[in-house]
């Protein structure tokens, strides 16, 4: 049996979704293909903080009412290194998104699979992608098996892949990623009763090389986390628990998690390879984590899937629903994409090997600690709403460097010793 679409999309999660959703808006007619088989499963290993580089595009696909009807949460950062705390005070003056959004997946993914069935796309719940369909040496669908173990071919002008950082599709369209190697893991665990004091904003502690986390989400529920390099691993496994006590009591301003009432297990994420690769081919586009999946400590795969997702959809809808020629459209999304996100990706990837600072990093964080328009060009960046390579980069080097200057002598935030010691 085979049907004919103009795009099948795999994988109903943030990016497949956005895509789908666009896509169909435009007039499209889209397949969205999912393996879970039920609109409310979602997915379990994220720790659900977008940053406000996709609040534009999340008000664009009219997710920021319902994403609020949820009780998601307006966000911001706070990031703490030994230099003192970064607060980024953000107004609606500001030239870059002030705010990003806070909300479980398990509340999330229903949403966004909802937004794309209303625009009129089809969603095939219980559906794997198991194959590509190939027509005259190029991709002419995908094939896809039900939980019965029944195969259906669908035949589109594009395959879609938004199916996350391990994609089946690319292997199958022999499109491999580049792998670059990550030296931390995550812990982490949902807590009820325990605020942080930055309200709505998460908190993040570079405690160089290790990382912690504080992230505030909807309904009262406060997900704590921790991200060490590997070398700690043995003792996060033998008791989670007591491993990430040992950094949050002595973690400045951090809540104490004795304080709160746990409502989940420990959860342990301890492989996130960094992966990447062309973001289109021939007959083929990659979106969300398929395209690019970075390291979870900097929390940017949300907000890069509901993006790339719409970068897709404006670059070829034109094409697709005219029937013209796809490539040039899809070398347009290609190239969007590597000058938004590439160089991002690779300063993560570097990081993510679990070196210490940099000097230029060491001057950033020293003088956003002390200067607030230090710390306002530090979150454009930050929070991915312009690429790694923009001149706010060159203003935001030329501002600390003369912060660091003019403040030369009076010392930074002092470091507590307590801190210091943490465990490794
Ligand atoms: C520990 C951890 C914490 C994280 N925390 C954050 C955070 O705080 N903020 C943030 O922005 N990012 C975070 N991330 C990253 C974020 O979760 C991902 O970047 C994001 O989910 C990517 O979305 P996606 O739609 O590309 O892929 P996914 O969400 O992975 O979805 C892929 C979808 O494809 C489906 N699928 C897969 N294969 C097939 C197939 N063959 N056929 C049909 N369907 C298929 C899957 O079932 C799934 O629904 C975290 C990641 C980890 C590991």
């Amino acid at each position: 049996m085979s049907e004919r679409y103009d795009a099948v999309v795999v994988g109903a999660s943030l990016a497949g979704c956005s895509a789908a959703t666009l896509l169909a808006r435009r007039g499209a007619r889209v397949a969205l293909i999912e393996r879970r088989p039920n609109l409310t499963d979602y997915k379990r290993t994220c720790t659900h903080f977008i940053q406000a580089s996709a609040t534009p595009t999340i008000q664009r696909l009219g997710l920021a009412e319902r994403i609020e009807a949820a009780g998601g949460l307006r966000n911001g950062l706070e990031l703490w290194t030994r230099y003192g705390w970064i607060r980024p005070r953000l107004d609606e003056a500001s030239p870059y998104p002030a705010y990003g959004y806070s909300i479980r997946r398990e509340k999330l993914d229903p949403i966004v699979r909802e937004l794309a069935a209303d625009a009129g796309a089809e969603l095939l719940l219980g559906q794997t992608a198991v194959d590509l369909v190939r027509a005259n040496g190029r991709i002419d669908g995908a094939v896809v098996e039900g939980r019965d173990r029944e195969r259906r071919e669908l035949r589109a002008r594009i395959v879609v892949a938004a199916d996350g950082r391990g994609s089946r599709i690319a292997k199958l369209a022999g499109v491999p990623g580049r792998i670059r190697p990550h030296n931390r893991f995550a812990y982490f665990a949902y807590f009820r009763d325990l605020p942080a004091r930055s309200g709505s904003h998460a908190m993040l502690w570079f405690l160089d090389p290790d990382g912690c986390a504080v992230f505030p989400n909807d309904n009262g529920v406060t997900l704590i986390a921790a991200m060490p390099t590997r070398d700690k691993l043995p003792e996060f496994k033998r008791d989670p628990e007591a491993a990430v006590l040992r950094y949050y009591t002595q973690l400045p301003d951090a809540p104490d998690p004795r304080t709160g009432t746990r409502i989940s297990p420990w959860i342990g994420k301890i492989d996130v390879p960094n992966v990447s690769r062309p973001a289109a081919r021939p007959g083929i586009a990659f979106v969300g984590d398929a395209a690019m999946a970075s390291d979870p400590l900097w929390g940017v795969g949300c907000g890069f899937a509901l993006q790339s997702g719409e970068w897709l959809a404006e670059a070829i809808g034109d094409a697709l629903v005219d029937d013209d020629d796809l490539n040039p459209a899809l070398d347009r999304y290609r190239r969007h994409h590597r000058r938004m996100l590439a160089a991002h990706h690779w300063m993560m990837c570097d990081y993510a090997t679990g070196r210490p600072f940099s000097p230029v990093e060491k001057l950033l964080f020293s003088s956003a600690a002390r200067d607030d328009e230090t710390a306002r060009l530090f979150h454009a960046i930050g929070s991915r709403s312009v690429p790694f390579q923009d001149r706010v980069n060159a203003r935001l080097l030329a501002r600390a460097l003369r912060v660091a200057v003019t403040s030369r002598g009076r010392s930074p935030a002092r470091v507590r010793p307590a801190v210091r010691a943490l465990p490794g």
